[in-house]
């Protein structure tokens, strides 16, 4: 079931359509972060006011938690020791910050972050998948609730740090998300987001093919929607970069499989004929945003 909704960053009720494919309904259970399903995104829009894309109309609030209380993604164990690296990466950036304290991560996975976090923070995770939380208990002992993120769970100012990576936009409202990270912040605490960029180059270029556009992503920001979301929810952004990442060149491969079968075969035949499939490329394809934003003191 789909819903008509208004703008999430100034509530006017007038966009233009960017794009618009079928909405693969049977999808929203396919909320998995290794999704091949990319050319079944809806209805894109732009909101005429203040530029914020949103996916419009979008799967009511009930068949979105069904579907990410209830997803199992094996393929995303796949690529474990990147995903540790990619840890590591984002713990640099947020130790410019902040050096320790406690630490909550909200869409926490299966764990790859908070576990790489304890060595510094006390952390913890909020994620709405029980199969991931599981992973997460059962291999890195990891305080993990799957509660989705309206949990009344943690009490004002409990948190140091609150870390989001591609997070924000599945989330039914990023606003509110935002605001409820400010509240369990404590006073000049540190927020981590890292979302795709829907002004870059990619994006641009690539328009109806990018592959940032996918059903289970329902708000797309560039760094103007993203900058006055944080603002009104009470953050100063400190920081604003772009985002790369480390991944097997075979994952790499993978998220290039619904691109015409010639480019999809001469990257494949390229990576077979170098014998790297299973090797770590950092990419850093300058169309997701990584930002740290302050909490107003
Ligand atoms: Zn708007």
């Amino acid at each position: 079931m789909l819903e008509k909704v208004n703008c999430p960053l100034c509530g006017e009720d007038n966009c233009s359509v960017l794009y618009h494919r079928p909405y693969a309904l049977g999808s929203m259970s396919d909320c998995a972060a290794t999704t091949d399903q990319f050319a079944t995104y809806g209805r894109i829009v732009r909101c005429v006011k203040c530029g914020m894309v949103y996916t419009n109309p979008r799967p009511a609030r009930d068949a979105l938690l069904a579907g990410y209380g209830s997803c199992v993604d094996d393929a995303y164990l796949q690529e474990s020791s990147s995903r540790s690296i990619n840890a590591h990466l984002s713990l640099n950036v947020i130790k410019r910050f902040a050096q320790s304290g406690r630490l909550l991560e909200i869409g926490s996975a299966t764990g790859y972050f908070l576990n790489a976090a304890r060595a510094d923070f006390d952390a913890v995770g909020l994620e709405p998948s029980e199969w991931a939380c599981k992973i997460a208990r059962e291999r890195f002992k990891l305080e993990v609730y799957a509660e989705p993120i309206e949990t009344d769970r943690f009490p004002r100012g409990s948190f140091d740090v609150v870390a989001m990576t591609d997070v924000i936009e599945h989330l039914i409202d990023p606003k509110d998300a935002f605001r409820r990270a400010a509240d369990w912040l404590k006073p000049g605490g540190l927020l981590y987001v890292v979302t795709p960029d829907v002004s870059s180059l990619s994006a641009l270029l690539l328009r109806g093919f990018w592959w940032g556009l996918r059903p289970a992503h329902i708000h797309y920001f560039d760094r103007e929607t993203l900058r006055r979301m944080l603002k009104e929810a009470g953050f100063e952004v400190r920081l604003e970069k772009s985002f790369g990442r480390m991944f097997s060149y075979g994952y790499w491969l993978s998220r290039l499989r619904n691109y015409p079968r010639l480019v999809y075969r001469s990257v494949e035949a390229a990576i077979e004929g170098l014998g790297v499939k299973e090797k770590l490329l950092y990419l850093d394809t300058r169309d997701s945003m990584e930002v740290c934003a302050r909490k107003a003191a």
